[in-house]
């Protein structure tokens, strides 16, 4: 679509307009050149009015986040630690960079794959303390380092 002329969308939007508004309303031959200037003048404005109301946030989809990385909008780098690139490199905090993009708050700061490795280490972590802190009786029951003292 050049710009300022009618798109396919918009003659066809028109033209309906145009035929359903014949449909109820006299118009002389000589009156219908305005009334399909109004329809196509008016429908081009709204048209070129609506995709300039565009927030800075660009579109946000699953391929922003992959194995590979998360897509920084800031620059476009593909980073693991998206927390770390921005505060390193653009200087925001997480927080600034998901209200910037109009992110959600659940917007990912790791890629998945290292949030995966993070959690099974956090797990194997928490067990260990946990393995720690227990010690089995001769039974077998789990029995607590106070209990057993
Ligand atoms: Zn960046």
């Amino acid at each position: 679509m050049r710009e300022g002329r009618p798109g396919d969308d918009d003659l066809r939007r028109g033209a309906r307009i145009v035929e359903a508004y014949l449909r109820y309303n006299h118009v002389s031959i000589s009156e219908l050149p305005r009334v399909v200037e109004i329809v196509y003048s008016t429908i081009a404005s709204l048209s070129l009015a609506t995709p300039k109301a565009k927030s800075p946030r660009p579109s946000v989809s699953l391929k922003d986040v992959t194995r590979e990385g998360i897509a920084c909008f800031e620059c476009g780098r593909r980073v693991q630690l998206l927390k770390r690139h921005i505060r390193d490199h653009h200087n925001l905090t997480a927080e600034e960079y998901r209200r910037r993009w109009g992110l959600s708050v659940l917007y990912p700061m790791v890629t998945p794959q290292l949030s995966a490795v993070r959690s099974a280490v956090a797990k194997k972590a928490i067990l260990e303390r946990l393995s720690d802190d227990l010690h089995l009786n001769s039974e077998g029951d789990i029995v607590t380092e106070k209990a057993g003292a």
